[in-house]
């Protein structure tokens, strides 16, 4: 079973058994991210235009700013 990206639903390509350490885009505490929703979301202006989930984004924020 691969991981699905907690924004989009498409499949991320990492296995589910990946250690969450071990994956790329994983953020703690949210899920799995896959690299368009990635960038997405971490830039403001283009998550606006792509209407990203407002919960998920911010979310995503907070965590980056610790
Ligand atoms: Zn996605």
């Amino acid at each position: 079973m691969k991981e699905r990206c907690i924004v989009c639903g498409t499949e991320t390509g990492i296995d589910k058994n990946t250690p969450v350490n071990e994956r790329e885009l994983y953020i703690s505490g949210i899920g799995q991210l896959c690299y368009k929703c990635h960038v997405e979301t971490t830039d403001p202006e283009m998550a606006k235009r792509q209407r990203v989930n407002e919960e998920i984004r911010e979310r995503i924020c907070q965590y980056q700013q610790r």
